[in-house]
Order: C-alpha cells, then sequence, then structure tokens
C-alpha cells in the first residue's frame, strides 16, 4: 500500500510540473478534491480499512460559520435521518456549500456541533469521516482510466487488488458504465463522467454521501433522467445522503426530505409535499414553486378577509403581525360564468392581461386589482386555442378552499 501511495504521489507531483496541464493542475490544487486525497495519502493504516457498516443520521447543533461579518452559517439545527435523501435547497449563496464542506470536514465551523451516530466529528480531520463526496465539477483525475478513478479510495483503502477490481466492476454496473473502465477521463460525455465521479464517491462504502450540484453540468434532458438515476441509486444503496442544489424542482423530484436554506439559516425542513402544499414562511412560499401572495386583513373574531371576503380562519397557536394568502397558479380555474363564492370556492373577480400557450399547459395573467396580477395555469389537452381566455375578457377566478395556503407576515409581490 505504502508502495502504491507513493507512486501516486509521484504521479501527482509530475503532473504538476506539467506546463501544459498547468490550468488543469491550478484548478486542483485549489479544489478540495485534492486536499481529499492528500489527505487520504498522509492518513494511517488503520484508517484505510474498508467500512461496510449501516447509514449514520447526522445531528447538527448550532452550527455556526462566519466569513468576516457575514454569517455563512447561523446557528443551524438540522437532524438528517438514518438513510434518507435529504437536499438542502437555497439560492445561490446562502450556505449549502459551506455546510456540506462543514460535513465533509473540509471547513472548520466557528462553533457548534456534528455528529454521525453518537460520534462527534467536528474535530475530525475528512479523510476519518468515512464520507463519501460528489464535486460540483467532478474532480475526477485525468491522469487515470475510469476504472483507475474509481478504484483509487479503494487503493488508499489498502483493498486486496482482486477484490478492488471485483468492486469496481460493481460499481461500474451501478453506474451503467459496464465495459468503459478502460477509457480515458476525457473520452467520456459530461452524464458519464458524473457517473465516474458518483462511482467514486460510494464504492467504497461509506456510510454517508455528499453531493454538490453534481448535476448541474448537465443538459436538462440529461439531468432529469439523472435525478431518477440518483433515486434509484439512492434506495438500492441505503446510504445516509446530503445533496445540495439550488434547483427546486430537482429538489422536489429526488428527495424523501428538504432543508431550505436563506442567508446561513434554515427556513424549512420538511417532506416534498409540505414543503410545497404548506410553505412555513414567504421565503419558502416564493422560492418553491409560482406563487402570488395577497395580504389579509384580520377582523375582531379572528377570521382573514381579502377585499371583503372570507378566506379563512386565523391559523391556531400562532400569532403574527400580520397573514397572507399564497396562491399557486395551478390551484386556480377560470370560470365562464360570474360566480360568487361558495362554501368551497373563494372567487376573484378580474380581468385577463394575457394569455400564454407553453406546450402542455398555458396560464392566463388575471389582474383582480390595480397592484395585484394573478396567474392561472391550466392544461391544453386538445382545446382550441380560441377557447382560450382572451385578454380584455372579465372572468372569475375560482381558487379551492382545500387549497388555501396562509403564512405569517404580509407579502405584496
Ligand atoms: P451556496 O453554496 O449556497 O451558493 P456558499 O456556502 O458557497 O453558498 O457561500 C455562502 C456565503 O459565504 C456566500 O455569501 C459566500 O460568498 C460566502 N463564502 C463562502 N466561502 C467563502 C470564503 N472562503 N471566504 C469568504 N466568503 C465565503
Ligand atoms: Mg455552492
Amino acid at each position: 500500500m505504502q508502495n502504491t501511495a507513493q507512486k501516486h504521489l509521484k504521479c501527482t507531483w509530475s503532473f504538476s510540473a506539467s506546463k501544459q496541464q498547468e490550468g488543469v493542475i491550478a484548478g486542483w490544487h485549489a479544489h478540495p478534491a485534492i486536499f481529499f486525497e492528500v489527505s487520504i495519502l498522509a492518513s494511517d493504516k488503520d484508517n484505510r480499512a474498508l467500512d461496510s457498516s449501516t447509514a449514520l443520521p447526522i445531528h447538527i447543533k448550532r452550527l455556526t460559520k462566519k466569513y468576516g461579518d457575514l454569517f455563512a452559517l447561523d446557528s443551524v439545527d438540522l437532524e438528517i435521518r438514518s438513510g434518507e435523501f435529504l437536499t438542502l435547497l437555497g439560492p445561490s449563496g446562502s450556505g449549502k456549500t459551506t455546510l456540506l464542506m462543514a460535513i465533509a470536514g473540509f471547513n472548520r465551523p466557528d462553533s457548534g456541533s456534528i455528529r454521525f451516530g453518537d460520534q462527534e466529528v467536528i474535530l475530525t480531520p475528512p479523510h476519518k469521516r468515512n464520507v463519501g463526496m460528489v464535486f460540483q465539477s467532478y474532480a475526477l483525475f485525468p491522469h487515470m482510466s475510469v476504472a483507475g478513478n474509481i478504484a483509487f479510495p479503494l487503493k488508499l483503502r489498502g483493498v486486496s487488488a482482486q477484490e478492488c477490481e471485483q468492486r469496481v466492476a460493481e460499481a461500474l454496473e451501478t453506474v451503467q458504465l459496464t465495459g468503459l473502465g478502460d477509457r480515458g477521463i476525457d473520452q467520456l460525455s459530461g452524464g458519464q463522467r458524473q457517473r465516474v465521479a458518483l462511482a467514486r464517491a460510494f464504492v467504497f462504502g461509506p456510510r454517508i454521501l455528499l453531493m454538490d450540484e453534481p448535476l448541474s453540468a448537465l443538459d436538462k434532458k440529461l439531468r432529469e433522467r439523472m435525478q431518477i438515476e440518483l433515486k434509484i441509486l439512492h434506495r438500492k444503496l441505503g446510504v445516509t445522503t446530503v445533496y445540495v442544489t439550488h434547483d427546486q424542482r430537482e429538489a422536489l423530484t429526488m428527495s424523501d426530505r428538504i432543508a431550505v436554506i436563506n442567508h446561513g439559516r434554515l427556513a424549512q425542513v420538511d417532506t416534498p409535499e409540505v414543503i410545497y402544499n404548506h410553505p412555513a414562511n414567504a421565503f419558502v412560499a416564493d422560492f418553491i414553486g409560482e406563487s402570488t401572495m395577497l395580504p389579509l386583513a384580520q377582523d375582531q373574531a379572528g377570521d382573514l378577509h381579502y377585499n371583503g371576503s372570507k378566506i379563512s380562519q386565523k391559523p391556531s397557536g400562532d400569532d403574527a403581525d400580520g397573514w397572507s394568502l399564497v396562491v399557486r397558479p395551478e390551484h386556480l380555474s377560470i370560470m365562464a360564468d360570474a360566480k360568487t363564492a361558495t362554501d368551497q370556492t373563494i372567487v376573484f373577480k378580474g380581468t385577463v392581461i394575457e394569455t400564454v400557450f407553453q406546450g402542455e399547459t398555458a396560464f392566463s395573467i388575471v389582474a383582480i386589482d390595480d397592484q395585484t396580477e394573478l396567474q392561472v395555469r391550466f392544461g391544453t389537452g386538445s382545446k382550441a386555442k380560441s377557447s382560450y381566455p382572451q385578454a380584455g375578457d372579465t372572468v372569475s377566478v375560482g381558487l379551492g378552499r382545500d387549497d388555501v395556503i396562509v403564512i405569517p407576515g404580509e407579502q405584496r409581490q
């Protein structure tokens, strides 16, 4: 093993010296994958044994990381369950990578605790955490073959050549790359490279798998297929997985639970259905799906109204300064005749501004007063375009009372 490690170290060195590869290598040196590689090379033999125990929960408590005055993570509490697929979802700069890197051990938080099972790891270096990691840039080793890349973490852990070969073959099969082991990395498509990075991350049987926007470099069709494949792979491996994305649809598609993060704080942690149908606050309602928020007035009895019509009772157990109704385009329907509200339906009267055909669905923009526009989305099916609401039409827009979503805070978009 010592030999292999030394050989590899030499190989990295000679690469660093190569003028031709300077650009690639410069990027690499700055990249955690190299830190990962070097730190494993530096590790002692005891840590090279394969660990094939079952998935682990991750307990994160009051985790804080500051860059200057900026709180990249602001007292984050998060319980990640054993074997679940949890997605960190948030806009760019919200702290997703910082949190993932803290779990991996590539950055050191200022305070707080991270436990894998009952083991505190906050001071444990990355190579002793036994986590698999897929980086956004893949960070594959360009001088190694596909099989060489996948075998790398096994060799560092002192796995015998025979077992290594068998595990690489299994991993190649799992990511549907059987037969491509001898290829060079530059002979692969983006999607195939992504699969190699994935295979390298799980081949050694980590109890935790971390992925930072692993599909963002792929085109839309391939990305959507890989989302399903990753979901299936997760089910097969059963490993606790933390996945980072800024793409809300990707998060909804893949996750057991989603942790929505904004400015280094968790805005909501729940299943995709609850996050979508019961957003806890305006940030989540706005970030996930399409929505319009209507400010509600509260009467003395505690009922909430919009423009004089009753929307719902004030949610119990929660006292906020104000309340807003979250309206999703697909919850609305345009009613042919002038309607009034019923026990089942809330009705908004308005004027169609524009109708847009988008293939499988279309939407109309309806102004319900001078300042407020609703989007109403509907299926197109075999409907002739001429039957769509036309600009200038006066319409009634219905919202089922079952679809009423009320959140704290007054918002106007
Ligand atoms: P995300 O992955 O959600 O896009 P990051 O976790 O990378 O966000 O960054 C969170 C915040 O911390 C951002 O404002 C970013 O500019 C800042 N940040 C991240 N890394 C560093 C660093 N090494 N030095 C200074 N600021 C950083
Ligand atoms: Mg990031």
